[in-house]
Formats: C-alpha cells, structure tokens, sequence
C-alpha cells in the first residue's frame, strides 16, 4: 500500500511546537515582546512575563492532549533526560484544576545524584536544577509538554552539554560581532553559528532485533560471520527506496515536521540497510534539540513499523558503519552567512578572515575536536577507512588553497581565472569549482559556503563537537579583534594577519586522500597528532592548552574540565565492559550449547552409519566432527582468557590506565572469541544457530 498522504505538510509542519507563531498568537503584546528580547539577546526571563507564558503555554498543550510537562534536558550520558509532572493540582472539594507556573516553567529539581558528573557530586551537593532556555520552543511529545532546560548542580557546576553549548555560542557571537563592526558592518547585533546534522542509520527487522542479545544490549553485533554479500556491488547507495522503508520514512517525516523539524532529504546509504536523513540547517542550539528528537523518532517510528533502528556507529563488521556530518556555518541576524566566499573569493577579505579564523582554529586545536568524537563505537570507523581517520586536517579544494597560498606569498594567483568556474548558464551563479567536487575523506571539508566536520559517531550528541568548534572559532577571533582593533591602520593590519595565520597554520590543509597510507606518512611529518584510539584521544582532554582555552572564554573551569574528562573515561571502560561481558554470556549460554548439539548431531549420524557396517564411509561425518571439535576447544579456551583478561581490569591504578587496558588488552581478547565463534557459525548447520546471522538481518527488508 503506497503511503500516500493528503495532510497539507504547511498544516502540520511545527504544528506541536510552541513556536513565535503560537505566542504571538497567545500571548500579550508587550509579554510577547519582552519574551522575544530574552530570546534574540540572551537576557534573563522576568518572573511576570514568565508566569503568563507558563500560562498561555499550558492552555496550547492541554488543548493538543497534554496532561504532564517535562523539564527535557541534555545530561553527560550524551542522550536526553526527562521527568514528568502531571499538570493537576488538587482543590478543597476534592478536585483537580490544570496549573502550570512561571516557577515551575523556568526551574525544576530533578535529583541529580545518578547522572554522571565525573567527582563534582562527591564534592558538591547532589540535587540540581534545570532552568527554561527560552532561546529553544518547548514541544509535545505524546502526552507531555516538553520544556528544553539548562542543567546545572545547586553550588552552579554545570551537568549537562547545553550549558556550554549555550556559552560557546555566546562567545562565538561577541567576537565575530566586534571583527564585523572593524568590517564597518554596525548594524550587526548577533551571529548565530548554523548546523545541519546529516544522520545515517540501519533499519532492520524487529524479529531479529529481538533475537540478538548483542543487539539489545550493545547496540551492536558481538559476532557474525562475513555473509556471502557485503555492499561490494555497491547498489544500495542511492538506490530505490523499498516499499517498508519508504513508508517508515514517509512517517518518520511527518513525526519530526510536527516537532518542526525540517527533514528534507533521504536516501539509502552505502551499506545495506543503511540509510541517511538530511534536515535543514538552523542555529545551533535547535539543531542540537532536534538531532536528539531526530534519533528519539527514528527509533520510536521503526518499533511502530515492526522495524529496528540502529543508531550505533558500527552494528555490522563488514560494511560500512554509520556517521552524522555537521554542517557548521556561522550567520548574522542581517542574514549574511559568513562563510559565503562570493563571486572573488581572492578579495573578499571578510570572507577570507573568517575562513582563516577556522583553519587556525582546526590547526590549534585539532587534539580536542578529535576529542569530541572519540567513543568505543567510533574507535570501530574512524581510520578504517569508511570514515575519516583519526587525523584531523581540512579540505579547502585546490582553488580555496591557491588563493590562501597567493596571500601567503604575496604574488597573484596566476591562474585566477580558473578560480571561478563558468557554468556556462547565465542563470547559473559562478561556483568555486571545488565547492561542489566533495572530497569524501576529509574529515573537515569546506563545501562551498560552509565546514563539514565528518568525523561524529551516529550515535553521539552534536553538542560536543559543537561547543569545541564554536570555542576554537570563537577564541582565534577574539585573538584577531584584539590585534585588529589595535590597528593604526586596518587593511594592512589586516593583511599581515591573514598572512600570517595562512602560513602559520597551512599544515592543517590537505586536499588529497584521507584514507591513503601516504597521508599517515605525510600527517606525520607535518607533525599532525594522530589520536588512533579512545583513551589515547581522551588523554589530551585535561591538557594545560585546553584547559586553558576553555577556562578563557567561561566555558568550563580547570574542574569541570577534569570531571568531562573522568566521565567519557568512565563511559568508554563500561561500554567494552558490557560488551565483553554480553560476549561471553552469548559464547556460554548460546553458542556453546549449539555447537554441541550440532557436533552431537554429526556424531550420532557417524555412529549410526558405522554400525551399518565396515563398507560404509564416514569421512565426512568424521571430518567434519574432528573440525568442530578442535574448533570448540578454541574457542572455550578463548573464552577462558576473555574472562581472565577480563578481570585484570580492575587491578589498573587509574580511570586512564583502565580505559587503556580495555583498549589495548580486553578488545584484542574479544577479537580473538569472536573470531573462532564466526568460524564455527560457518560450520554449524543453520537451524541450529541460536541467532540470526549477517545475510538474514541486511538483506531481509
Ligand atoms: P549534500 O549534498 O551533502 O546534501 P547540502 O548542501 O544539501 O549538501 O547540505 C547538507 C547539510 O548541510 C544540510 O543539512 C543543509 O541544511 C546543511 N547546510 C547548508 N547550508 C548550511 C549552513 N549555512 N550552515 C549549516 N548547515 C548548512
Ligand atoms: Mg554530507
């Protein structure tokens, strides 16, 4: 049955968020205003408008079904965290009236002892609190009034991403405000930094979702042979978008168009199985909000479809594992996105200063935004190449390049008619010819008015990468207004600064391939830090340089630092603890059982066709019991050393010393297990496997 809808996308788009629209609406003239001015200018809520807000709030979600509200917040635990109040409130006779606050809209107190918060809690008190930011609408999801909130610890240490999220933004808003104003552009009062997440994910079927251990526990498959067909015929990508699946997008859609998500673009992906939605870019506060809904749906929608969506980044061996792109552009409240190069790129200055604001930035802090992707799961993509490598460095494309490089050098770019290339349409606008031609390797790319930071898991909160971008950017910008703003003379001033900075910061330029063995070589010599794995990333966390930066511009202090660092420590060992752990479980109580059923199997067959008589030839029977036997026995010993190696574990001196452990000899140890049960699932007959293998669950919608 083709999903075909008559609903008036326009109707139904943002039509359960508490946008502008509804408040003007709803509210007050004057309170409307107010609130409008707290949003667009980062002040606080006065508690009068506050109280009719919470009101006519109210009143808009019961009338869409409402009955509780949530203060919705982003703890460390990367996904988002809710507890919900009914709106009731008892009356003398014995009845309830529907109230909602100004209090109870601009703070809660969630207990906040069982979040991770890496030591602040033994040293502060445990409760929190969460307070509105009214800079994100609150929506409905299901019956409940969800109220976006900041999360921080009664003594003010904050406990979640959005805190800093906000904070980077704030930042990155003052200083390019005071570079534009030596621009001559008064008129801007605020740049917002823009992202547009693209978001892959595996789908498949719920039946066999369910009957895989390592799936619900893990996220990921523990074990699977290779299946006969991978994604070498390389079909899927772009491929025609069958009939389930088009109708699990087809309402993933209209869920997140509801909650005024602009998903625009979907299609299938390099693996099978694998899919990639695209919404439209907005600022990054909202982008942040709705990524987190995006993957609440996905995998909300799929359970309604019989489906499973897989959001981790590397459910499969194999093929290919799942990223999310951040498109990342910075824009004024006038509409001028800042990373336009325009129709001559070589002489917009402006342009060029904030391009080089990002280069630097990527070139002096690669160490922590390599940070901010590191997780168990993406430690299984990143340098594999299927996703960039663990080397961060950026792609401006050769015509960007030459025009840094003629800067640089103070000569023209002699081929600068090349740098514009002719469409050949006269309504066509003139693209920078590399704008369009994608390098897919690079895990930082300029693509034609904006970056592309490719690095992220699928799984992975874009706060994260975020509030380090907006703080790097933010912090070479506050470096160059202090020089410019000193300038006796600002065009040669500027110059030499960009000059400078180009020449600095060039090694961080690579427009070649990522994925190649002469890059490693290459990154090397340039010196390029190449962070291969989780705890070797998360070792440069606390580093007196990012300490230092963050501390510069409020984002965290020396201590919440340590603690971001002790949690994502923290984090890592647990996910491979649990890993390990659900292996040996699946090894023990599923795969051993079949293997001997299955070899029990062979070998009655053996001896029943032996005590047929001498005449008849067992050598296959025998054959193939010698080969399982001495396979089991492997693979019980290699049970044994998971268990042992596993163990040791908690004999290292430190979280960094754990988190290597696991890395270095838990997972090798893991690999090995999985290794000789994938051996044996290619020897066991089918109907004995206790779980559906690779070819059943990819190939299966
Ligand atoms: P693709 O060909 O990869 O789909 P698009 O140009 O369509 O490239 O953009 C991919 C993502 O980048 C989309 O989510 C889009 O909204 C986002 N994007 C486009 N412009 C900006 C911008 N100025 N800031 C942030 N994200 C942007
Ligand atoms: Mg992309």
């Amino acid at each position: 049955m083709p999903d075909v809808t008559h609903e008036n996308i326009a109707d139904i788009f943002g039509s359960k968020v508490f946008n502008s629209g509804v408040m003007r609406k709803r509210l007050p003239k004057h309170i409307y205003a107010s609130l409008l001015k707290t949003m667009k200018e980062d002040l606080p809520l006065e508690e009068n408008v506050a109280e009719v807000v919470a009101n006519a709030m109210k009143d808009w979600a019961l009338e869409l079904g409402a009955t509780h509200f949530t203060h919705w917040f982003q703890p460390m635990t990367g996904v988002t965290a809710e507890k919900h109040d009914a709106f009731i409130n008892p009356t003398e006779d014995g009845k309830v009236i529907m109230e909602f606050s100004g209090k109870e809209l601009v703070k809660g107190e969630p207990d906040a002892s069982s979040f991770p918060s890496g030591g602040l809690r033994a040293t502060f008190e445990a409760r929190g609190y969460t307070a509105w930011d009214p800079t994100s609408y609150a929506f409905i999801k299901g019956s409940t009034l969800c109220i976006p909130t900041v999360f921080c610890s009664y003594s003010g240490e904050i406990l979640d991403k959005k805190t800093p999220l906000l904070r980077s933004m704030e930042v990155l808003d003052t200083h390019a405000v005071r570079i534009l104003k030596l621009f001559g552009k008064d008129d801007v009062k605020k740049v917002t930094t823009t992202i547009g997440a693209e978001q892959e994910y595996f789908l498949i079927e719920r039946d066999m979702f369910k009957e895989r251990k390592d799936l619900i526990l893990t996220g990921r498959t523990l074990f699977g042979a290779k299946p006969p067909k991978g994604q070498e015929m390389e079909t899927h990508y772009f491929g025609r978008i069958r009939g389930r699946v088009a109708a699990y997008m087809a309402d993933l859609d209209k869920e997140l168009w509801r909650l005024g998500i602009a998903s625009k673009t979907r299609h299938n992906e390099v693996a099978p199985s694998q899919h990639e939605m695209a919404p439209i870019f907005t600022n990054t506060n909202v982008a942040t909000d709705n990524n987190q809904l995006v993957m609440e749906f996905m995998q909300r929608v799929a359970y309604r479809h019989d489906l499973a969506c897989l959001l981790h980044e590397k459910p499969f061996d194999f093929v290919n594992g799942s990223g999310k792109h951040n498109n990342f552009s910075m824009s004024t409240d006038t509409g001028e996105n800042l990373l336009t190069p325009g129709d001559d790129p070589v002489n917009n200055k402006q342009f060029l200063l904030f391009l080089c604001a990002c280069v630097e930035a990527v070139n002096k802090y690669s160490e922590m935004l390599r940070i901010t992707v590191a997780s168990a799961g993406n430690d299984h993509r990143l340098g594999a190449n299927e996703a960039p490598p663990a080397i961060v460095s950026i792609f401006l494309g050769e015509q960007l390049t030459a025009a840094l490089k003629s800067i640089e050098t103070g000569k023209p770019v002699t081929e600068a008619k090349d740098l514009v290339l002719e469409m050949g349409v006269s309504t066509l606008p003139k693209l920078i010819m590399d704008a369009t031609d994608r390098n897919r390797t690079s895990p930082f790319a300029f693509t034609g008015n904006k970056f592309e930071f490719r690095m992220l898991g699928s799984n992975q909160s874009i706060a994260g990468p975020n509030i380090t971008l907006n703080t790097i950017v933010a912090d070479v910008l506050c470096d160059y207004a202090d020089v410019l703003e000193k300038a006796d003379d600002f065009d040669t001033a500027l110059d030499a600064l960009l000059q400078k900075s180009i020449t600095e910061n060039k090694r961080i330029v690579f427009n070649g391939n990522n994925y190649s063995e002469e890059w490693v070589e290459e990154a090397a010599r340039r010196g390029l830090p190449n962070l291969k794995t989780t705890p070797e990333a998360l070792a440069e966390y606390a580093s007196e340089k990012n300490v230092k930066l963050f501390a510069r511009h409020n984002i965290y202090t020396p201590t919440e630092v340590q603690s971001r660092y002790e949690i994502h420590l923290d984090e890592y060992s647990k996910t491979i603890n649990i890993e390990a752990l659900t292996m040996l479980n699946i090894a023990k109580r599923e795969i051993s059982p079949a293997v001997v059923t299955y070899t029990k199997e062979v070998c009655d067959t053996l001896l029943a066709k032996k005590s047929c008589g001498d005449f008849i030839d067992v050598s296959a029977e025998s054959t193939l019991a010698e080969r399982l036997s001495q396979l089991s026995g492997k693979f019980i010993r290699s049970i044994d050393d998971l268990e042992k190696i596993l163990a040791g574990a908690q004999d290292t001196p430190s979280a960094q010393a754990e988190a290597t452990y696991y890395c270095d000899q838990v997972i090798p140890a893991m690999e090995e297990l999985r290794k000789f049960a994938d051996e044996l699932e290619s020897l066991v007959g089918k109907k004995y496997w206790p779980y559906p293998n690779y070819e059943d669950i990819l190939f299966y919608i």
